[in-house]
């Protein structure tokens, strides 16, 4: 009895305490609001407090991660003014106007070239984007403008062309099948263990009839990517040049795809494209690129990316075209001056030009200078958010 008259007491304190907080959260966020005229009560429910001690490294790009017990107070004091609403916009600089990295892989493998990454370059890279304060997201997210990463850090994007097997390689070790260690797969899962706020978000552009080059093990792998959070996506029946078909064969490249993904993965949404070779008709036939049917199976890309070589505009900026979005090579061959070094580098020099989160996903924060580049209706159901900078 005695036992659970406390743990109702307990109860009770702990419900008083959550609606005091959310009292004084709500008072805070009229005073954000108030700019606006909108009142969000999203404000404070929109960034949660269950996040690891990473929260608080929102003031510098190179921070490492650490969670000694000073730096995890220091984060939760930080998290705790974000939930209040109260951003410190001179910190953090929300851009979420700003521009995102989609950045295009091919193959890993134990050659560097043109169209192959060296599993320690690929980690490197891994390395050098979470250093400079890039989280992966979704194509999916992109796409939808769900963007969920927190306030003072930029998204970014991994996609990974032609399902090769340095992608995804099973090996066989004392009669157990594993992971090769050193495919992309098993490197971007040993590094979110090492880095758990990067993610793994990653799509891949398969095309058949084997995608990830072992035949038996394709169920095997799409289950696993799905498990995981990653994503398959459209890269034609058989990395068709799609630019030098009619109407019908495109959608029926187009539509083979989805509905052989779709016998692995009943159901699945195969919902953007990588145009093979980067080639798309000019003329009429454009528009089955983004939407056809063949043979029953209907196919819908709200995606479509192409080859080169600029950042993507973000999901509320009036440049952002889902039919054709930028990809940056995540390769140091015959790039150009284009790659993804030289694009770190240029968004290390003009960190203004960089989409930074405000950390909630119910907003949509811009300095002033860029408000003349926001897509109202882009916005959805979110509210806009301007500040001086
Ligand atoms: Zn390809």
């Amino acid at each position: 009895m005695l036992k659970r008259a406390s743990l109702k007491m307990g109860l009770s304190i702990i419900v008083v305490i959550v609606l005091v907080l959310s009292l004084i959260s709500c008072s805070q966020n009229v005073q954000v609001s108030k700019e606006n005229e909108i009142i969000d009560e999203h404000v404070s429910n929109g960034i949660n407090g269950e996040n690891d001690g990473n929260d608080g490294h929102m003031s510098s790009n190179n921070d490492e991660s650490s969670s000694s017990n000073g730096e995890d107070n220091r984060a939760m004091e930080e998290n705790f003014q974000e939930d209040e609403g109260m951003l410190d916009y001179d910190l953090i600089k929300p851009n979420e106007a700003g521009q995102i990295m989609i950045l295009m892989y091919h193959d890993i493998g134990d050659i560097e070239g043109e169209w192959v990454r060296t599993p320690e370059n690929f980690r490197k890279d891994l390395e050098t984007l979470y250093n400079k304060g890039y989280r992966l997201i979704s194509m999916k997210d992109y796409l939808n403008n769900n963007i969920n990463v927190e306030a003072g850090y930029t998204p970014v994007i991994l996609t990974f062309d032609d399902g090769t097997r340095g992608q995804f390689n099973v090996i066989e070790e004392k009669g157990e099948l594993k992971l090769d260690p050193d495919c992309a797969v098993a490197i971007l899962e040993e590094f979110n263990r090492q880095h758990p706020d990067f993610g793994m978000a990653s799509t891949f552009y398969v095309y058949y009839p084997v995608p990830f080059r072992q035949e038996n093990l394709i169920q095997f792998k799409f289950e696993y990517l799905i498990q995981r959070g990653m994503d398959i996506g459209n890269h034609g029946y058989n990395h068709e040049n799609l630019s030098s078909l009619d109407a019908k064969e495109i959608q029926r490249a187009l539509a083979l795809n989805v509905k052989s993904t779709q016998q692995y993965l009943p159901g699945y949404g195969v919902d953007s494209l990588a145009l093979p070779y980067g080639a798309q008709p000019k003329d009429e036939r454009a528009a089955y690129i983004e939407k056809g049917e063949y043979d029953g199976t209907v196919y819908h890309n709200k995606g479509v990316l192409l080859v080169g070589s600029n950042p993507a505009p973000s999901p509320v900026h009036e440049k952002f075209n889902p039919n054709r979005l930028p990809r940056i090579r995540a390769s140091q061959m015959n790039t150009e001056g284009v790659d993804m070094y030289d694009w770190l580098e240029y968004f290390d020099n003009n960190p203004d030009k960089r989409y930074i989160s405000d950390g909630n996903s119910n907003t949509v924060t811009i300095p002033e200078d860029m408000e003349e580049y926001v897509k109202k209706e882009a916005l959805d159901h979110r509210q806009l958010v301007i500040y001086k900078r």
